[in-house]
């Protein structure tokens, strides 16, 4: 096999931000105290949390103490504390602000995970643009977004913040994250962005949220990297690094990760945050022995900017004094956050224009982009005997679960009224409101929620979405329940049950052992398919849930997530048939919990003739997904043919181009996520069966056939090596396959020579 070196090998980002940003930030560098340079690198909690932040920062501002601060969302406040900082502090420097703005602003869009079945980049670059827009007026110029770190693992409470298992759909909605919030460059309209969180995070132990994870060098490489190189690709300003252990080195503290591979590999010249509290947590992990090690482990590792556990604030001047690191070294370290303030405006606008917030933050486009947004994020799993689209002239509903007309649940989890509680200014519609818009006053319309699914264990946000751990209902609760499910049931001509997780039982500090629909659901659910009449199941949740019986016995289910502040009429644009659903599992869905991680692109662990033999499966239940990762139907159908390829055999260092027709021969438009995969035979590594090289989301009338064409060439057959450690593509027979999911069966082959 030859090496090569490629753009995605060894590339060197161009710096995030501009020369004059740079010429600026080094002028002012020159005049800056060693305490001022140390003060860029802390960002200060905007919240008295316990353990967190311990005062208001007033004072250490004025010193120049603070260089950034984070959940700080009153409007008022932001501009209180920047006059501190322009106004008081010697060299005037602006705070940069900082916030979670995962799925929109006020105006909530699907979550991360919905928005990567829509299998659509622009999707996300449109609603992260959105974002931008109302964070930037509202006082917010820098997010904690995007998260995305591959997850293999459902279990794992976060799967919902990112794009699912797949690094290449994961790699193209995280560039199109970098370019909805950042804009082509760097300005007063856009927000820096922080990549999150490098890395491994998703692959911790079990799934259990900040567990320590062990991932090779070549699964990092080959998998886990390839969304964050993708992001600082594309001009990403912003990298956290992971809470957790990475091979035994907290990421925090892991100078392999942040300098050996992020700045010398990858080029990276912009901004690398600590997750919160992770540099004082070097000490926790017990790979510290105290503050004053952490900071210089951290600041080596090359780590700029610790979140909120002031580690640096009451360290770092003192490490360089007894000169274990350069006063150099921290002026690189500050200088990519002076030129991030440079860029944004901050230094000529460093105030919010308190007048305009309002305005801003409730135009109406974003209302209606969001309810397009999120009918191109659902996913139909499920639709027998085409139980959808419904008859506009339904006359009587049932309509069942704890999440029928939840509010707060439709729009997920990080949204800035679910976590600062003060109630939804955003006005969620949930499915029961969109399907009373849809059927006006005359349809009869019955509610039966339901208990809310019991909590065991609160999660640490919890504390400020005031979430508490509730029982588990009794059986007599129960039996009632279901009692008036069923009536509802039998009175009704449909039943729509809304169900899966409430919003908190996902994200961060949300693992769940079980996948079931949790509380009494599973109960309702086959109760009300037992009084015989038409049922369909909306799912909002976080994550693949276990709904095998579902899949066998209701005959229609529709994947929503949590599909943010048009929810509800987004559901029911799907449910009455104006909107083609479109999207597609970003996720391998399991048929049980204990089957997972699962994910589609493993080593070969089957014998391809399925005798029993040394074949990975299970005793108890199938090993394969309910669900395959890439699928999703539609209300029209789709074909594909005339698989081609441009060349049979081509040189290791050659191109190649695959072309694929795609034809809806049903009756009306619909769209179709055509799918490329390719299998490696043999080589240097056992390769996985197959990975997703190429996509495309297009729109096709009833009868229309297009022809898509789809780049084959070292920077798609290129991988790791373990045994040559470094990038190679190598000579080999390649099997690729075309279609509409992840078992596409449409097949060519190929061979590369030397
Ligand atoms: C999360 C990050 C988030 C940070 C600040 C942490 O607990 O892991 O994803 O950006 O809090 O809100």
């Amino acid at each position: 096999w030859i090496a090569f070196s490629s753009v995605i090998a060894t590339g060197a980002q161009t710096s995030p931000f501009s020369a004059e940003a740079k010429q600026k930030a080094e002028s002012l560098l020159k005049q800056m105290t060693l305490d001022e340079k140390v003060g860029q690198l802390n960002e200060s909690s905007g919240l008295v949390i316990p353990g967190l932040a311990k005062e208001k920062p007033d004072d250490l501002i004025a010193k120049g103490g603070v260089g950034s601060i984070l959940w700080q969302m009153d409007v008022k406040e932001i501009n209180r504390l920047q006059h501190i900082a322009v106004e008081k502090s010697r060299l005037h420097i602006p705070i940069i602000f900082g916030f979670d703005v995962i799925h929109g602003y006020r105006t909530v869009f699907p979550v991360p995970l919905a928005m990567a079945s829509s299998w659509d980049p622009s999707v996300e670059e449109q609603a992260q643009h959105l974002a931008a827009q109302d964070a930037r007026a509202a006082g917010i110029d820098w997010t904690f977004t995007p998260m995305v770190d591959i997850a293999r693992d459902a279990r794992w409470g976060r799967i919902v913040e990112g794009a699912g298992e797949d690094p290449v759909l994961g790699s193209a909605m995280a560039q199109a994250q970098v370019r909805g919030f950042q804009g082509p460059k760097l300005g007063q309209d856009s927000v820096l962005v922080t990549v999150k969180h490098f890395a491994g995070y998703g692959a911790a132990d079990g799934g259990r949220d900040y567990d320590s994870s062990y991932v090779p060098e070549e699964l990092l490489r080959n998998v886990y990297l390839v969304p964050f190189h993708a992001a600082v690709q594309a001009g990403a300003g912003g990298i956290m690094s992971a809470y957790m252990d990475l091979n035994d080195v907290p990421a925090s503290g892991n100078h392999w990760l942040l300098t050996d591979v992020l700045r010398k590999d990858w080029g990276f010249q912009g901004i690398v945050l600590s997750d919160a509290l992770a540099v004082g947590n070097l000490v926790t992990h017990g790979y510290a022995s105290g503050g004053e090690d952490a900071a210089y482990k951290a600041i080596t590792a090359g780590l700029n900017m610790d979140m909120a556990s002031l580690t640096y604030s009451q360290n770092l001047a003192k490490v360089v004094k007894d000169g274990r690191v350069s006063e150099a070294y921290i002026d690189q370290m500050v200088l990519p956050i002076l030129e991030a303030k440079f860029d944004l405006g901050l230094f000529d606008h460093p105030y919010v224009d308190e007048a305009s917030v309002d305005a801003v933050l409730n135009r109406p486009e974003g209302i209606a982009l969001e309810r397009k947004l999120a009918g191109r994020s659902m996913v139909l799993l499920r639709n027998e005997n085409r139980t959808l689209p419904l008859s506009k002239d339904l006359k009587k509903i049932a309509i069942i679960g704890p999440l029928a007309d939840a509010a707060h649940d439709i729009e997920g989890g990080w949204t800035v009224e679910g976590l600062f509680g003060k109630g939804s200014k955003s006005h969620p519609v949930t499915v029961l409101a969109g399907i009373r818009n849809r059927l006006g006053t005359d349809a009869q319309i019955t509610l039966v929620a339901g208990p809310q699914p019991s909590k065991v264990y609160t999660s640490m946000l919890d504390q400020f979405t005031g979430a508490k751990s509730t029982p588990p209902s009794t059986p007599q609760e129960t039996a009632e329940w279901i009692a008036k499910a069923k009536a509802a049931a039998a009175d009704a001509d449909l039943v729509v049950a809304v169900m899966g997780e409430t919003a908190s039982m996902s994200s961060e500090a949300s693992s769940r052992a079980s996948l079931d629909l949790p509380g009494i659901q599973e109960q309702m659910l086959e109760a009300i398919v037992g009084v015989g009449k038409p049922v369909v199941l909306v799912l909002e949740n976080g994550r693949p849930l276990d709904i095998h019986w579902a899949s066998e016995h209701v005959p229609a289910i529709l994947e929503a997530w949590y599909p943010g502040t048009q929810g509800g009429d987004a559901v029911t644009d799907v449910l009455f048939g104006d909107v083609n659903p479109g999207g597609k599992l970003p996720v391998s869905w399991p048929s049980a919990s204990g089957v997972e991680p699962l994910y589609y692109n493993h080593n070969l662990t089957h014998d391809p003739e399925d005798r029993p033999s040394f074949t990975s499966r299970y005793w108890d239940v199938s090993s394969k997904p309910l669900y395959p990762f890439g699928y999703g139907l539609s209300y029209t159908a789709f074909k594909f043919s005339n698989l081609h390829l441009s060349k049979n055999r081509m040189s290791v260092s050659d191109g190649n181009e695959v072309s694929v027709d795609v034809t809806n021969t049903g009756s009306i438009a619909g769209d179709a996520v055509a799918q490329i995969y390719i299998h490696q035979r043999y080589g240097s590594a056992s390769r996985p069966v197959r990975e997703l090289k190429g996509f495309e989301r297009v729109l096709l009338q009833a009868g229309e056939t297009k022809t898509l064409r789809f780049p084959l060439g070292t920077e798609q057959l290129h991988f790791w090596s373990p045994q040559s450690k470094t990038w190679v593509v190598e000579p080999s027979d390649f099997d690729v396959w075309a279609g509409g999911d992840s078992t596409a069966s449409l097949h060519a082959e190929f061979k590369t020579t030397q």
